[in-house]
């Protein structure tokens, strides 16, 4: 504690001054997690693209670029837990010299953002919902692929396939989504790094 000769206002300062620090290191430090949500529709033509292999079905998904909406999933993911924006603010649909990419160039991209950001990818969930084709004999290729672009081992990469049970769009096949969750920590001290871009002060605030 400060000083009890100090005067009071000064004791308060200084004690709430400490409490800020010592709060901004825990939280500076921690690791950070984010969440993704893709959607591609199936379409005929198409090569099926899904964790960044090719895998063998009748059709594949529609979009912009190679449409692994599996891989989408984790970029937002990863994008999510650093707060910076969304996938299609990184890669906008409407950037011609964006069409056809694989996603992995895409997921590569954003491991470098991410790590030109402080922080590095520890671990990456994600869950794919896929009436057809039966995801399950790729699954130990998916994740191979993610985690050499991602810099992990296949046990820090977590793929798993389930189907929607005959419900509704996805259960009639019409289209795959995927869910993701990545985890980052950081890999430079960055207290007071991120207290001067911005200040929070909540002891001041008033709420409503
Ligand atoms: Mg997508």
């Amino acid at each position: 504690m400060p000083d009890s000769n100090l005067p009071e206002a000064t004791r308060h300062a200084i004690h709430h001054a400490v409490q800020s620090a010592l709060r901004e290191a825990l939280v500076s430090s921690a690791p950070r997690t984010g969440i993704g949500y893709d959607v591609h529709r199936f379409a005929p033509g198409r090569k099926l693209i899904l964790g960044g292999i090719e895998i063998p079905a009748e059709q594949g998904l529609l979009g912009h670029s190679d449409a692994d909406s599996a891989t989408h999933a984790i970029i937002d993911a990863m994008l999510g837990a650093a707060a910076l924006g969304d996938i299609g603010q990184m890669f906008p649909d409407s950037d011609p010299a964006l069409e056809g990419i694989s996603s992995l160039k895409m997921l590569r991209q954003t491991r470098e953002r991410i790590e030109e950001q402080g922080y590095v990818v520890s671990s990456v969930d994600v869950v794919i919902v896929a009436e057809k084709p039966r995801l399950a004999p790729h699954v130990a290729a998916m994740k191979a692929a993610l985690g050499r672009v991602l810099g992990l081992i296949p046990s820090r990469v977590s793929v798993k396939a389930t189907t929607h049970e005959g419900l509704g769009s996805f259960g009639r096949g019409e289209g795959i989504a995927a869910m993701a969750c990545a985890t980052l920590v950081p890999t430079v001290h960055r207290a007071f790094e991120d207290a001067d871009e911005e200040t929070v002060d909540d002891a001041e605030e008033t709420l409503p």
